[in-house]
């Protein structure tokens, strides 16, 4: 059997591109080719934009490519920053000064949810999106050098120790969080349109 295609990963977040091709080493996820560019996130929703993603990479490379549209949810907040969490604090925002902005504004305690949506478009114009989501609450005070973005201010809920994302390692995040939860969603559906297993990678 011939081995299933590889994916081409519409992100120049390096840490999303990380966490993307350790949960789906089956099929292999490449860089985003220099010369590609992606379409600014001017969608409503995480769905939305993470097709314009994987559309502009598909297209480009004539390969299937994988989209990601991620961002934090505060219930303080009204669901802000939502689909706008990359540019809380400014257009060019680093991920301190974001995680500072959630941290004068959310409560220690107050409810914040992880989302992830995940859109694969293929070279015959196929489409399919799913999303994931992770609960957790917000910590009294960032914890933690791993993961990335709100990660040392975010303690989920699935944990009971109180440990915040970016005290975990890869793999236990990845079994809890947002992106996990929308790779799990995703892979039967890789599975079927382009081969490889569904329990691997
Ligand atoms: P975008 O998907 O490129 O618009 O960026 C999403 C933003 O949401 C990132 O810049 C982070 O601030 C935040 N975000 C998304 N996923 C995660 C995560 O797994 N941990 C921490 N922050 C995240």
């Amino acid at each position: 059997m011939p081995a299933p295609p590889r994916l081409v990963m519409a992100t120049r977040n390096a840490h999303k591109a990380d966490e993307l091709s350790r949960m789906l080493a089956t099929w292999g996820v490449d860089p985003l080719p220099d010369d590609v560019t992606l379409p600014p996130e001017t969608g409503e929703t995480f769905a939305e934009n993470a097709l314009g993603k994987a559309r502009a990479a598909a297209r480009a490379t004539g390969r299937p490519a994988l989209g990601d549209d991620s961002g934090i949810r505060s219930d303080a907040l009204g669901g802000a920053p939502g689909v706008r969490s990359a540019r809380f604090a400014g257009e060019h925002a680093t991920d301190l000064e974001n995680l500072e902005l959630l941290r004068s504004r959310a409560p220690v305690g107050s409810g914040v949810a992880y989302v992830c949506a995940l859109a694969v478009v293929l070279p015959d114009g196929v489409e399919h999106v799913v999303e994931g989501r992770c609960a957790g609450v917000v910590a009294a005070t960032p914890r933690g050098d791993g993961g990335f973005g709100y990660d040392p201010l975010f303690v989920p809920d699935a944990l009971d120790d109180g440990r915040t994302m970016a005290e975990l390692s890869p793999d236990e995040k990845a079994a809890i969080s947002h992106r996990g939860a929308a790779v799990e969603a995703l892979r039967p559906w890789l599975a079927a349109r382009l081969g490889g297993g569904v329990n691997a990678g």
